[in-house]
């Protein structure tokens, strides 16, 4: 009885835990990272993962003597701390420089169709789409490069979309610091498009408008530019 009432409860929790992954929830703009994150140096990180992805591997029943593979573990434990999740280091954050807007310009300034590549954290597979940014400078500007810079530092992480959106919109709020920052991001997850629901076609879009760009006509005006099919 006692026992059945246990792995009724454990049921219970699997499903809830199955359930928000596939809802992809999130209600904190914060990276969940534990205080002794950086407690382990990068070298030192490589070589539990490696550990980690080899067992894996046996697991499924791989022979890792195999020339193909036996470079795997050790390939894929490099790639997740210094590229994939590279970005959950504060040392890999681009360094905020501005310049002053000394050409007095005071429209708005977009930068389109950069170029994301993120991983979801519910299911560690990618989420690749194109992020919009728009500002209105209120004194200083940003090198454009960087808008790019931002978006990946942030990308590079587990991920859900809804957070990604926000903490960039917030990075370039505290740069410029001005709250009219603009962020619309379009993106495809392979958890959606490549298992599960195997809906190939979906994409998912998340928007936050700082300060000005709540303004109806401001908002426009950016979506408007954001649909500008530019050819070169
Ligand atoms: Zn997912």
């Amino acid at each position: 009885m006692h026992l059945n009432r246990l792995m009724k409860i454990e049921k219970l929790i699997s499903n809830n835990i199955t359930d928000r992954g596939e809802d992809h929830f999130s209600s904190n703009s914060q990276t969940p990272l534990r205080s002794d994150a950086f407690d382990q140096s990068d070298d030192e990180k490589i070589i539990i993962i490696k550990e980690h992805v080899l067992a894996i591997l046996e697991t499924l029943g791989m022979d890792l003597t195999d020339d193909s593979l036996k470079g795997t573990p050790l390939r894929v434990a490099k790639m997740y701390v210094k590229e994939t999740f590279g970005g959950l280091h504060p040392d890999q954050k681009p360094k905020a420089s501005t310049f002053k807007n000394s050409y007095k310009y005071g429209q708005m300034l977009v930068e389109k169709n950069i170029t994301l590549y993120s991983t979801c954290e519910h299911h560690l597979l990618p989420i690749v789409g194109r992020a919009h940014l728009a500002y209105v400078s209120n004194g200083s500007v940003i090198g454009l490069s960087k808008m790019n810079r931002i978006v990946d530092y942030f990308a590079k992480r587990p991920q859900v979309q809804e957070r990604l959106t926000l903490q960039i919109v917030n990075e370039l709020q505290q740069i410029l610091g001005t709250q009219d920052v603009a962020c619309v991001i379009d993106a495809k997850h392979l958890c959606v498009n490549s298992r599960g629901i195997n809906d190939v076609a979906s994409s998912t879009v998340t928007s936050e408008f700082g300060g000005l760009f709540n303004n109806k006509e401001k908002k426009r005006e950016f979506l408007d530019y954001i649909k500008l099919d530019t050819k070169f």
